[in-house]
């Protein structure tokens, strides 16, 4: 039984205090895959200045660098940016892994915001366009899928897409601009979203768990719904041939036992998504 390759380092967590409970979600969601699935951890180099320039503006990026202007968290402590090489570094190699082998993972969030010169809403550097403008210009992949089931829009990741021209090189498939926000509606447009990513090298999936019906920020799945759509994502890959990359994306949902705040409900959804991921791509070659 092979393994599914997660792309952790323990440096892609910032040791920044903040007030969400979810700013330790990757370090949880390993946690939990750790004690719970076939999974195999990478270690990885993190991202250089060059990397992150492929898919911004180099004053941006130096600004961002140098806190002249806000990052996506809005911290002015300087040990957040550290996490920003780690955090982009693990999708970019993920990536590249998932190339030579089916499928590989990062437990990241916080990318589709960050556009070509600005950012917000969390997010600082654009991860997905990171790695995808990496692998355009040093790998003979032509053509990339990028399928943001995040519950927001990836408005940053278009603006990187129109910016730098990358129309015919990028597919990408986000909210409100490609597919419904309705549940029916949503799933039987499905297979179609799928096939429009056919002529792909490679997709880059945000397995976003803010999908969810429960989720304060979004959402209108319900799990079921959601394992579903992960289960026909995976499956469409595997069928197709085509490599997959996933991360996490968002996910708001709390609970409450013991006086304690937790994000369980978020780490379930990410447990089910890892599940199909098992279920499908565990005797991948
Ligand atoms: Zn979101």
């Amino acid at each position: 039984m092979n393994r599914i390759p997660v792309f952790f380092d323990p440096r892609l967590v910032s040791d920044v205090p903040v007030e969400s409970p979810s700013a330790g979600k990757p370090r949880d969601v390993v946690r939990e895959w750790l004690a719970r699935y076939p999974i195999e951890l990478h270690g990885y180099a993190p991202a250089t200045i060059v990397d992150l320039c492929r898919a911004h503006s180099p004053a941006f990026v130096q600004d961002i660098l140098t806190m002249q202007v806000p990052n996506g968290m809005e911290t002015d402590d300087v040990r957040f940016l550290d996490s920003l090489y780690w955090t982009t570094g693990s999708l970019l190699n993920a990536a590249r892994h998932a190339l030579s082998r089916g499928i590989a993972v990062s437990p990241t969030s916080g990318f589709h915001h960050a556009g070509y010169d600005y950012c917000w809403g969390f997010c600082t550097f654009n991860g997905l366009m990171i790695a995808a403008q990496s692998l355009l210009t040093k790998s003979n992949v032509q053509k990339i899928g990028i399928l943001d089931f995040d519950q927001h829009r990836g408005d940053g990741t278009e603006d990187i897409v129109r910016r730098l021209n990358l129309d015919a090189q990028i597919t990408h498939i986000t909210g409100l601009a490609n597919y419904p926000r309705e549940k029916q509606a949503f799933l039987a447009t499905l297979p179609q979203l799928l096939e429009a990513l056919s002529a792909c090298d490679l997709i880059i999936y945000q397995a976003g768990a803010d999908q969810h019906e429960n989720d304060p920020l979004g959402g209108f799945l319900s799990s079921a719904e959601m394992r579903y759509r992960d289960a026909r994502v995976f499956d469409f890959a595997k069928i197709q041939g085509i490599p997959l990359v996933w991360n996490l994306a968002g996910g708001y949902q709390t609970a409450e036992s013991d006086g304690t705040i937790s994000i369980q409900p978020v780490l379930d959804l990410h447990n089910a998504t890892m599940e199909e991921c098992v279920r499908i791509f565990q005797d991948n070659q």
